[in-house]
């Protein structure tokens, strides 16, 4: 695999050209979001564990064998930002979410130790009502014992309100379990990406 650290771009006008499809990587702070991207491209340190609110703006492009950007969104639910940052963040995502100029698909990571956060319920919803092919990510489940994590999914499925055909995979970035089946996720999506690219007649 081949992975290129390509921009941070601080709002929609400086997301990098070529136009590739996008898979974009969105959750709570530390929710293990930094964590999984270095393991699904399988490199240390390429996204930086998040721990300053003030670098939760930027989106970060990086471009896989020429093929995609995994994009790193900002994380939220800082507890200590602003009223403002808070306010920035929500309208990053939304125009992000909102922009349908470049085929895109979504990650959305949630911590399957814990419910799920008013914020995560927010943006679940805005995720689930962009019309974009997304998936619901537990991570961490090494932290949960195999014969709770039933119980654990059914939480995170009961405290978001899901079409129900959301795509779940669960992951842990420390055993790698999972992994393989969020590459297959994103190689479908792309199949699908290039497919409607190429348009109806092309067969
Ligand atoms: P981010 O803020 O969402 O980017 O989260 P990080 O990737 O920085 O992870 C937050 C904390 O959770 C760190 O202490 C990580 O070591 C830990 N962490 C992340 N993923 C996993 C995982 O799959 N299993 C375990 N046990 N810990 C994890």
């Amino acid at each position: 695999m081949r992975v290129e650290f390509v921009t941070s771009a601080p709002d929609l006008a400086g997301r990098p050209l070529p136009v590739l499809p996008e898979i974009a990587c969105y959750g709570r702070s530390n929710c293990g979001k930094s964590s999984l991207i270095n393991a699904l491209l399988g490199r240390r340190r390429l996204a930086h564990t998040s721990g300053r609110p003030g670098k939760t703006r930027l989106l970060n492009y990086y471009r896989v064998d020429d093929a995609y950007y995994l994009v790193d969104l900002p994380g939220y639910g800082y507890a200590r930002v602003s009223r403002r940052q808070r306010e920035a963040w929500r309208r990053l995502l939304r125009a992000y979410l909102a922009a349908d100029d470049r085929p895109v698909a979504l990650l959305h990571l949630l911590d399957a130790r814990h419910p799920p956060s008013a914020d995560d319920r927010t943006v679940s919803g805005w995720i689930a009502a962009s019309g974009h092919p997304f998936a619901l990510v537990p991570t961490k489940i090494d932290k949960v014992g195999r014969s709770r994590r039933e119980r654990h999914y059914r939480q995170l499925v009961a405290g978001l309100d899901l079409p129900p055909d959301t795509v779940f995979l669960p992951t842990s970035a420390v055993t790698g379990e999972g992994l393989g089946d969020v590459r297959a996720w994103i190689r479908a999506v792309l199949a699908a990406a290039a497919d409607g690219a190429a348009g109806p007649s092309s067969g």
